[in-house]
Order: structure tokens, then sequence, then C-alpha cells
């Protein structure tokens, strides 16, 4: 809650500036997209971005506030998803000022939707070894090859590629980072159906797709390092910071807003697995860890005290820490390898929510949907467990990360490190 009493002057002052323009802006009758369109241009949608790219250069604590502010007011978040996420960040660093002119605006406003196209059949945690390929063709590349595991491509205008555009130097080398149109008869998108009922996620399949030069992010061959501060905005907010300081979380519990996202919410958000994130981490986690114990007449059990302790416990520090790399972001800084531990809480909490839900709602836990408990909001979280995982690199990959990068451990023997791509035998390279 915000406490008025000892707010420094700082703290004083953002706090009456956003609660001024909140209760001035905020008017529950607005659609989604025209209530974005405002946040996006008065830059209170994403404080901790730079003022030049629709934020205001708050810090963490600050943001902190004006989310308080923001909520007191009853007021919807800013658009979630890969977006705002991965390629926002990722085009304010790497990209041309008509890159971030070009693709930006429409972002965070929520207009368009954006998916990351990394993952392919053969190339997952090894990511280096993708196999698509892009060629130049005049001021052109043509793209051929298959993507899997696309979030939210059926929803999505644009796509971030990684393609091979040179298979003479080493894996880690020749790899372009590219801008895609995802509204062109190349690119063909085939929903996959995941466990939980819901298919968000796809197989993306190029035939002679286009892309044109001047939608290459940063230089040619150099798309790893581009793809890099990708995959670190990534871990950083599916982390167990991330959905902390994102919107999604605060559709759950308001059926008010939930009905009226309608598509454009849910095509912005990209994918169930934001929903499903947002069950964990944002409002929803903590709000149903601190129902449940009550619903169920459980409130007095020690052990079921100690669960929600815990999870409520891990979802404070995980708030902060998210806030704390969201603003490191803003001030142009990627997010390091220790981000990693954000991973890795994210899938830790995930369970314990979980498997205490499931404890306290006892044979309730076996209904599904509509029939069970919170509308199965929990039965879905179970459903999607696995997936924080693995999504955004898996549990393996992220202490991986921490040993070699962090703590300084010795890393895995890697023999194909300085070979040329061509003369790899990967996944599923047939020559
Ligand atoms: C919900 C969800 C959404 C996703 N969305 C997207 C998306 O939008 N765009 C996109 O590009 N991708 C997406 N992915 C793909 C995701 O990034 C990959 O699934 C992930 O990186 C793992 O790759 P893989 O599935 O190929 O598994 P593999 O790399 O084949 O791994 C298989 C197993 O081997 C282990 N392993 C692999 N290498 C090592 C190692 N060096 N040391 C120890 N263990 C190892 C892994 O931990 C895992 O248990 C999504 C995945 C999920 C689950």
């Amino acid at each position: 809650m915000p406490d008025t009493v000892h707010d420094s002057p700082e703290v004083t002052a953002v706090r009456s500036e956003a609660r001024a323009w909140f209760d001035e802006h905020w008017d529950p009758d607005l659609s989604l997209g025209d209530w974005w369109e405002r946040l996006a241009e008065s830059g209170w949608g994403f404080p901790t971005w730079s003022p030049e790219w629709y934020g205001r250069g708050l810090s963490s604590r600050l943001a902190a506030v004006v989310a308080e502010e923001r909520k007191r007011a009853g007021a919807f978040g800013p658009p979630s998803g890969i977006g705002v996420m991965m390629a926002g960040p990722t085009i304010v660093a790497h990209g041309t000022d008509e890159q971030r002119k070009r693709f930006l605006p429409n972002m965070v406003s929520g207009k368009e939707v954006w998916c990351q196209l990394f993952s392919e059949p053969g190339s997952g945690s090894d990511l280096a070894s993708l196999q698509t390929r892009a060629v130049r063709d005049g001021d052109e590349w043509v793209v051929n090859g298959q993507k899997v595991w696309t979030s939210g491509a059926q929803f999505s205008k644009w796509g971030i590629l990684i393609a091979r555009t040179n298979p003479d130097v080493r894996k880690h080398k020749g790899i372009t980072y590219f801008v895609i149109d995802m509204d062109q008869p190349g690119i063909e998108v085939r929903p996959l159906k995941e466990m939980t009922g819901g298919a968000t996620f796809n197989e993306v399949f190029f035939t002679d797709a286009r892309v044109p030069d001047v939608n290459v992010l940063g230089e040619v061959g150099e798309g790893w390092g581009v793809a890099v501060t990708t995959l670190a905005h990534e871990r950083n907010s599916l982390g167990a910071g991330g959905m902390g300081v994102m919107g999604g979380g605060e559709i759950i519990g308001r059926p008010d807003l939930s009905r009226r996202v309608g598509d454009l919410g849910n095509a912005s958000s990209g994918s169930g697995e934001i929903a499903g994130m947002a069950a964990a981490f944002g409002a929803g986690g903590g709000s149903m860890i601190k129902m449940l114990p009550q619903l169920f007449g459980k409130g007095a059990d020690p052990v079921v005290r100690q669960d929600v302790a815990r999870i409520y416990t891990l979802l404070e520090i995980a708030r902060f820490t998210g806030l704390r790399a969201q603003a490191a972001a803003a001030r142009g800084e990627r997010p390091g390898p220790e981000v990693s531990t954000g991973k890795l809480m994210a899938s830790t909490i995930v369970r314990t929510l979980r498997d205490a839900g499931l404890r306290i709602e006892g044979p309730h836990g076996m209904l599904h949907g509509s029939d069970a408990p919170l509308g199965g909001m929990l039965q879905f979280l179970a459903l999607f467990s696995p997936a924080v995982s693995i999504a955004g690199g898996t549990d393996e990959v992220q202490r991986n990360i921490i040993g070699v990068r962090v703590l300084g451990l010795p890393g895995e023997p890697r023999p194909d490190k300085e070979l040329p791509f061509r003369e790899l035998k990967v996944g599923t390279q047939t020559g």
C-alpha cells in the first residue's frame, strides 16, 4: 500500500503527478486500444523506459509508485507480450533511429503483435545450430526453413527472426537478425495443440519469404549478439520478477476487464503462456494463494500456512527483482547472466503454487474448467507448469549459465565451436 506519510519528496512528486494523470485520463468506458494509446503517449505505461522512447526514465522504486497509483485509479496496465518484453528492448539497443520510429509506436500501444522466430525442430537449447536460411536478393533477403514453438505467431504482424546468412563460418557467426512481416504468402503458420487445451504456439514455415534489407537489426552476420540481448530480456521477463511488472496478471480477478480485453488483449499478450505466467506472478497468483485457504477452511492448518507464507514471500522478492531489472533495461543495460536465477525462481514458484494449491483444494482439485474452484485457474496453472521450466531456456540451461557465466566454473566441452557451420552434423541438417 502507498505509504504517503513516509514518502520522500521525490516519491511524493511522482505520486502526485501520476495520480493526477490517472485520475484525469483513466476512463472505464474507453476501449482497451484507446486506453493503451493514451498510456503510450503519456509515458506512464512504461515509466522506466527512456523519455525519448515512450517512457519517463524513472527508477524501479518510482515505477512501483506509478503502478500503485494506476491500480488505485482502477486503470488497466500497458500491453504485455513478446513485443514490449523482448523485441522492444532489442530494437532500442541495436536498432537504428528509423527502425525505432517505425516499430515502437504500434508496439507500445498494443496495435501490432510480435512473435519470436528463434527455436527450430533441431535447435532449441543449442540455438546457434539453427538452419533457417536467408539469402540476399538485391535489397531484400529470401528466407526458407522452419521455426517451431512460436508463441502468438497466428496473431502477429511482426516476427523477430534469426536466420543463417553464412554457413561457411562458425555457427555463432553467420547468423543475421531480422524483423519480418508475418503477413505475406511465403509464411505459413500452423497452430500446435497444447495439453492446457489451448493452441497458442505454432510451427512456422518459410517458403521464399521476403524481408527487406532495412529490416536487418544490427550487422549482417552479427545476429547472435543481437539475439543474446533478446534472450536476456526474455529470461528476465519470463523470470519470477517479470510478470510482477506486467499488466497481464491484472486481468485475472477483474471480469470487467477480461470481457473488454477480448481479442486485442489476447493477441497483444501473445499467448496462453503469458496468461499462465500472469496467473502465477501477477495479481492472480498472489490473490489466489491468499484466497484458497479461506475458501477451503484451511487457514488454521500449519502446513498450509507455511506454504502460503513461502509463496507470498517468493512472489514479493520476485516483484522487486523484476522492477529492478526493468529499470536497468530502461537505462540501456542488457540484463546480465544473473537473471537466470529469476528464471529458475519462476519454475520453483509455479511448482510450489501448483502443489500447495491442489493440496488445499483436495478432491476439488480434480475438477476442470468452470466446474473447478476459481474457474479452474489453478488447474490451468498445473497443466501449464512444465512450460515454465522450458520456455525461454530450460532449467538445465539456466543452471549452466549461472555455473559458467556467474560463478566462473569451467564450461562444457564445445568441440564444434570453431568449425564452420557447413561441416557440422547438427539437428536435422542433411548436408
Ligand atoms: C510455452 C513455450 C513457449 C515457447 N515460445 C517460444 C517462442 O515464442 N519462440 C521461440 O523461438 N521458442 C519458443 N519456445 C521454445 C523454447 O525456447 C525451447 O523449447 C527451449 O529453448 C528448449 O529447446 P528444445 O525444446 O529444443 O529442447 P532441447 O534443447 O532439445 O532440450 C531437451 C532436454 O535436454 C536438456 N539439455 C539440452 N542441452 C543441455 C545442456 N547443454 N546441458 C544440460 N541439459 C541440456 C534440456 O534442458 C531439456 O531437458 C517456447 C517453449 C515453450 C515451452
